[in-house]
Order: structure tokens, then C-alpha cells, then sequence
């Protein structure tokens, strides 16, 4: 169960709470993930709905803070360009992207421009998150354009990423929260047609009732979250508590909203209580959130003891390695178990032959300067949500 605040004991603690968790006073740098339901109306975009975020974001600019927004509607937007009927398969998927994004880019740029705010547009696969340096090149770039008083809009690049080749998302939930992680943003709003995560699911449920807070995403709130979105988006209640857990990492709280509301975003920001905000458990370095978020490239199996040796963040040792799962290069990020994640610095081919050994053995196989563990405590994360 989530736990609620419900044994505070006086309701006006809990008040005084509710309003310090739903201040965000001093949230500097916001993401605003809108989704493509409430971006279009019959099949095309709806420029009155786009205008009407263009005002809201540029009062915030106006306050000296800093948006960054990611938007869906590309495959949607290009499907309404053509006679087809849907834009199943992944072919489809990537054409009507390529159509779509200049379209949702135009209108994005022109009430944007009502107001005298440069817009940007940063198309994003997986591949460039999970690639350190690419990650730190994007990183780069969207700071330089936030210092700029410029709004990236960010999206994923589907005409270049599929699941087929491994370097898709998907969807724009996790990609907004990998987003906000990434700049260590404050909050990050999501607007969808999904209006507040509810303790059943409200599709099958007529009991089922929004909750307000969440403090931990617990296997009870995934089971009753329901499923996939509809029609051109690919996101549901699912892939919001996947964007919750990983914004719960990097200190960043998620408030998920329903996007038709009026002046929505002026509220959240302004602390009504809207929807579900989710509440972040701890703050990792930025490596350590990288590693967190990046795909794993193998397993490394180790014993109970060497567990317990890197929970206690000391490093992982061959000693403690029983068996490699799939074939990596050394820097990769790997999983250690089912329990963590680590960057290794033995390619998987190595430290087969090293498993179990004493650590002399390292610089035996791989040469005096290399490193004599397998994992340094600073290259190790415990998955912890
Ligand atoms: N990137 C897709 C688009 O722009 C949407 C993905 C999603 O709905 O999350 O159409």
C-alpha cells in the first residue's frame, strides 16, 4: 500500500505537508511531457491546445525558470497527412514520424513566436542515453540552450530507432524522465488523458479512486495500473510508474495531470493539488543515475557474499564472480545479478576466465596497469526503488 499520510495525526499537519510537497517555489528547471491524446484533435494537430502551453511556459520563463518540453503527436500528426488508416508496423511507424515532426515542430515554433520565445528541436534515441559520451554531449547541448532562454522540444527520433535494433524507447514517459534526470530538473509534469494514478484500475473498477501522493511504487500500485495507452501513443499508466521510479532516482518529483485541464500547468506549478505527484526516494550522482539508466549489456553473476561486499560499497572482486551472462567489452554496464547495475572494467571473455579467481590474477591476465577488481564502488549502483 502507499503510504499516504494518513497517521500524521492532525489534518492540519497534514495540510502543512501536502503543501510542502506540492511547492515548487524553487523548482528552476521544469520538463513538461505532453502526450499525443490531448496534442490533437481529428487526426491533426490542435493549434488553440499548443498556443495555450506556449502562454503558460512563457510565464514561467518569465519567473526566470527553465523549461524543456517533450512532445508526442509525430506519428499521429503524420498519419492525418495521409489516406492510410493506421500507422501500425514499424515502417509505417518511422514514415509518419518523418512527416509528422516538421508539422508538430511548425506549430510548436509559431506560438512559441507570439511571444517572442525561440524554440529548439532535439530528436533522441536510446543508443545516445546509453552511450556515455553522447549522453554527456546532449547533456551539453540542452544546457547551452536553456542558458539561452531557448524551450527544446524533445522527441524520439522513430524514423531512425526501432525495438528490432535496440535503440528505441518506445514511449515518451520514460524518455521525459530520462530527460529530467539527465539536467536534474525539479519536477516533471506529465499531461496526458490519464488524469491521476487511482488505487484500482478505473477502466474495469467503478470503485477505483485517484490517489493524491505517492511515496513508493509498490508491486500493489503496478499490478492495479492498468496498461497500455490507445491508438497513436504507446504509453500508459504502466510506463508512467516506469518514468516514476526512474525521476525517484535523480530527486526529481513527477506530477501526472490531466493535460486538458485549464491552465494546467500554471496550477501545478503554482501548488493546487492536480492529479498524483510521486515523490523522489533518493538523489544519485549523475554517473550513477547514467548507470542506472542505461541498458545492461550482459549479467555478471556473484555469489551472496560478493552481494553484500558492493551493498556495503566496497568493490566487486573476481573472487566473488560465479558465472558471465552474454558478451561485453569492458566499460559496458552490466548487471550484477538481478540486483544491481556496475560498469565492469573485464570484457565478458576475460573475466570468464577469471571468475572465482584471486584478484593477482587480473594483472597476470590483463597486464600491471590494469585495475585488479572488477568493479569499482563509484561503477556500482543498487537498484533500489
Ligand atoms: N514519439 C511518438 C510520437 O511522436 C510518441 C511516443 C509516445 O506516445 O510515447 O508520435
Amino acid at each position: 500500500m502507499n503510504k499516504q499520510l494518513a497517521d500524521d495525526g492532525t489534518a492540519g499537519l497534514r495540510n502543512t505537508r501536502y503543501k510542502i510537497m506540492r511547492s515548487f517555489e524553487n523548482a528552476k528547471r521544469i520538463v513538461i511531457k505532453i502526450g499525443t491524446n490531448i496534442l490533437t484533435k481529428d487526426d491533426s494537430i490542435d493549434a488553440g491546445y499548443v498556443r495555450r502551453i506556449a502562454g503558460q511556459v512563457n510565464a514561467l520563463l518569465k519567473t526566470g525558470r527553465q523549461v524543456v518540453i517533450v512532445s508526442s503527436g509525430a506519428i499521429g500528426m503524420g498519419l492525418g497527412q495521409l489516406d492510410a488508416e493506421s500507422a501500425r508496423g514499424i515502417k509505417m511507424r518511422q514514415a509518419c514520424a518523418a512527416i509528422g515532426q516538421p508539422l508538430l515542430m511548425a506549430e510548436y515554433r509559431k506560438s512559441f513566436l507570439r511571444y517572442g520565445v525561440t524554440v529548439a528541436q532535439v530528436l533522441l534515441t536510446a543508443e545516445v542515453l546509453n552511450n556515455r559520451k553522447t549522453y554527456l554531449n546532449l547533456r551539453n547541448s540542452i544546457e547551452t540552450l536553456l542558458g539561452l532562454a531557448v524551450v527544446p522540444i524533445l522527441n524520439e527520433n522513430d524514423s531512425v530507432s526501432t525495438d528490432e535494433i535496440g535503440s528505441a524507447f518506445g514511449d515518451n514517459d520514460k524518455l521525459s524522465a530520462l530527460v529530467a534526470s539527465k539536467i536534474d530538473a525539479d519536477v516533471l509534469i506529465m499531461l496526458s488523458d490519464i488524469d491521476a494514478l487511482y488505487d484500482k484500475n478505473p477502466k474495469t473498477s467503478a470503485q477505483a479512486k485517484p490517489i493524491s501522493t505517492v511515496f513508493e511504487i509498490t508491486d500493489e500500485i503496478a499490478r492495479n495500473a492498468g496498461g497500455k495507452g490507445s491508438r497513436y501513443s504507446t504509453g500508459g499508466m504502466k510506463t508512467k510508474l516506469e518514468a516514476a521510479k526512474i525521476a525517484s532516482n535523480a530527486g526529481c518529483r513527477i506530477v501526472l495531470a490531466d493535460g486538458r485541464l485549464k491552465n494546467v500547468i500554471t496550477r501545478i506549478v503554482a501548488g493546487e493539488q492536480i492529479g498524483t505527484i510521486f515523490m523522489p526516494k533518493r538523489k544519485l550522482s549523475n554517473r550513477a543515475r547514467w548507470i542506472l539508466n542505461s541498458a545492461p549489456a550482459g549479467t555478471i553473476l556473484i555469489d551472496d557474499g560478493a552481494m553484500r561486499a558492493v551493498r556495503n560499497r566496497k568493490s566487486l572482486l573476481p573472487s566473488g564472480v560465479i558465472s558471465v551472462k552474454g558478451s561485453f567489452e569492458a566499460g559496458s554496464v552490466v548487471m550484477l545479478n538481478d540486483n544491481a547495475k556496475a560498469v565492469t572494467s573485464i570484457a565478458s571473455a576475460q573475466l570468464r576466465t577469471l571468475a572465482g579467481k584471486h584478484s593477482t590474477e587480473i594483472k597476470k591476465l590483463l597486464g600491471p596497469k590494469h585495475r585488479d577488481v572488477v568493479a569499482i564502488p563509484e561503477d556500482i549502483v543498487i537498484i533500489d526503488y
